[in-house]
């Protein structure tokens, strides 16, 4: 299956990613989390993408389009692959379209996790991931010594998740991402899902929005 998941920052995307991946045996394919490792890398990309990444804003579509081309070039990605923060521009969608043109391949869906913004603002201000691994945590699920259960990395907050960037973030999310849900209506593949509620209530509503349960 090849998904795209759309959504504000804090929607819950990254989450519900990492489950449904695990149960679809498909990559999850974070932008984000690709930016943040070759940040801590030092890489070139690193180097382009940082001072973007801390103001809030977006990297620029090019240098993201190369990057998922040659992601979804990989072998893994053979049999499917969730797409997580990406595509987040028109720009990038239509870029996304040219690519699976070119490595073969359609979009089977487009989910739109639906979350009011001060939920978005609650859980952006009160969460936390893991350095290594990408998992999400949130006040609650926090790991008290501040290790991740999974992989045994550093969980820490993030730097992009500061009031004022927060704000900055959920404005370019409005401006550039919300034009994506009308590209994928009018494809005939965006579902709406109803992003409130814990992990588990919005795991059943995307499993049933996807047939992988009976409706
Ligand atoms: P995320 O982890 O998805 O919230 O992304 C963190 C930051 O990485 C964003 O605020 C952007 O600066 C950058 N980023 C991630 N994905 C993209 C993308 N598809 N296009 C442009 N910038 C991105």
């Amino acid at each position: 299956m090849r998904l795209v998941l759309l959504g504000p920052p804090g929607s819950g995307k990254g989450t519900q990613a990492t489950r449904l991946a695990d149960e679809l045996g498909v990559p999850q394919i974070s932008t984000g989390d690709i930016l943040r490792a070759a940040v801590a890398a030092g890489t070139e990309l690193g180097e382009k993408a940082r001072r973007f990444m801390d103001a809030g804003s977006l990297v620029p579509d090019g240098v993201m389009l190369e990057l998922v081309e040659e992601r979804l070039r990989a072998a893994d990605c053979a049999r499917g692959f969730i797409l997580d923060g990406f595509p987040r521009t028109l720009a990038q969608g239509e870029g996304l379209e040219a690519i699976l043109g070119r490595i073969g391949g359609r979009l089977d869906r487009a989910i739109l996790f639906d979350v009011p913004r001060e939920m978005v603002r609650q859980r952006l201000s009160a969460r936390s991931v893991c350095t290594e691994c990408g998992r999400v945590f949130s006040a609650l699920t926090a790991p008290a010594g501040g290790t991740c259960p999974q992989c045994g990395g550093r969980v820490a907050r993030r730097d992009d998740d500061a009031g004022p960037t927060i704000d900055r973030r959920l404005e370019v999310y409005e401006k550039e991402s919300a034009p994506l849900v009308a590209y994928y209506d009018a494809r005939g593949i965006l579902v709406r899902l109803d992003g409130a509620g814990t992990i588990d209530a919005v795991h059943d509503r995307l499993r049933r929005a996807l047939g992988l349960v009976p409706a």
